[in-house]
């Protein structure tokens, strides 16, 4: 039988050999990676502040055991690029601390192959992290940290919605939820791909953004309570609806109210919300067709009545307001 895998074996076999490849950092003469008791950044360029942020991978609650483990560990490292796509910033570097039930050669070279070619393409270079050990009825938890690069003063952060301002989202919506739903797989589930290009282009369009990890209900009103409690006017029939969720409409397994219901209050989907002033109406459109990525505006600010969210149709009509009332409760919230 193989000799198990030890600590640091795993730290330096697995980790620290596959981190430096592709990875620019790792050749720079003022910086340090794995295998110090700290890792050394290169400075940022002029003018720049550091964006960090961290988030929290865990067994049986953000994943299922069986999950195929290079997705998770592109997961794990996506979730947190696409907080860096939601300020505008430029990846730089991330940790992974890991706490594990075992080290399972197998399940971890995965893990780390999809990691690391996500990491890749990001250019963000895993510098370090920390490795335990858990009982074996413990659930495994995964926890990265990743640092950005956004200039001074040019993060986009929540509290930035002004009255008047376009309500933005990219992509589409509904598919990662339903997915989860009927327990079935799903790209938009397994692989999401953070907007980080566009991200840096809307530094210079967008006033307020956020990714839409908990739901589209939610997160706005995370950015209506953050700038000082405006209110949303959003169009039901303007919700950019996922081609899972299209197709369980025309098979009858939703109604096109489920469906909307689904893409506005599922989380997992790790697009970006924005707002940006009409003027920017044009420069957006062109945006989304250089990045291949859908824009689709779904309502606009106003700055009267608090935070609040206010549905109607493309007639201006109210939506019902028992389906107002479903979504009011349906976003995700872990207690
Ligand atoms: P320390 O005793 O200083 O915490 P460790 O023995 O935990 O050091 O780690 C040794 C080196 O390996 C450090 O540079 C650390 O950042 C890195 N490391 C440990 N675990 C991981 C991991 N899961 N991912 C990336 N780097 C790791
Ligand atoms: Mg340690």
């Amino acid at each position: 039988m193989a000799k198990p895998l030890g600590e640091f074996d795993f730290i330096d076999r697995f980790i620290k050999a596959q981190a430096a490849l592709g990875q620019p950092m790792y050749r720079r003469g003022d910086a340090l990676g794995i295998g110090d008791d700290c890792a050394l950044m290169p400075p940022l360029e002029a003018g720049e502040q550091l964006a960090v942020s961290t988030d929290m991978l865990v067994e049986g609650r953000h994943y299922f055991s069986d999950v195929d483990p290079k997705a998770l560990g592109h997961k794990v490292l996506a979730v947190n690029l696409s907080d860096l796509a939601a300020m505008g910033a430029r990846p730089l570097a991330f940790t992974l601390a890991a706490a594990l039930r075992g080290l399972d050669p197998t399940w971890l070279e995965a893990f780390l192959s999809g990691m690391l070619a996500l990491a890749r393409d990001a250019q963000c270079a895993l510098i370090g992290g920390d490795t335990t050990g858990m009982p074996a009825n413990g659930a495994q938890v995964f926890c990265v940290t990743v640092m950005g690069a956004v200039p001074m003063g040019q993060a986009l952060r929540r509290d930035g919605l002004c009255d008047g301002d376009d309500l933005w989202v990219s992509g589409s919506l509904g598919d990662a939820a339903f997915a989860v739903q009927h327990r079935r797989d799903d790209p938009k589930l397994l692989w999401p791909a953070p907007r980080i290009a566009l991200g840096l282009r809307l530094r210079s369009l967008a006033h307020a953004a956020i990714d839409i990890s908990d739901g589209l209900h939610a997160e706005i009103m995370h950015l209506l309570r953050a700038s000082g409690g405006v209110a949303a006017q959003l169009d039901w029939d303007s919700i950019p609806l996922g081609p899972r969720v299209q197709q369980a409409v025309r098979e009858g397994v939703l109604s096109a109210t489920q469906a909307t219901v689904i893409a506005v209050t599922g989380g997992d989907e790790y697009e970006l919300l924005f707002s940006a002033p009409p003027e920017c109406r044009t420069e957006i459109r062109d945006l989304a067709m250089q990045q291949g990525v859908a824009l689709t505006r779904i309502g606009e600010v106003r700055s009267a009545g608090g935070p609040s969210i206010h549905w109607h149709h493309h007639d201006g009509r109210r939506v019902d307001a028992g389906v107002v009332e479903a979504i009011g409760h349906g976003g995700f919230t872990h207690f």
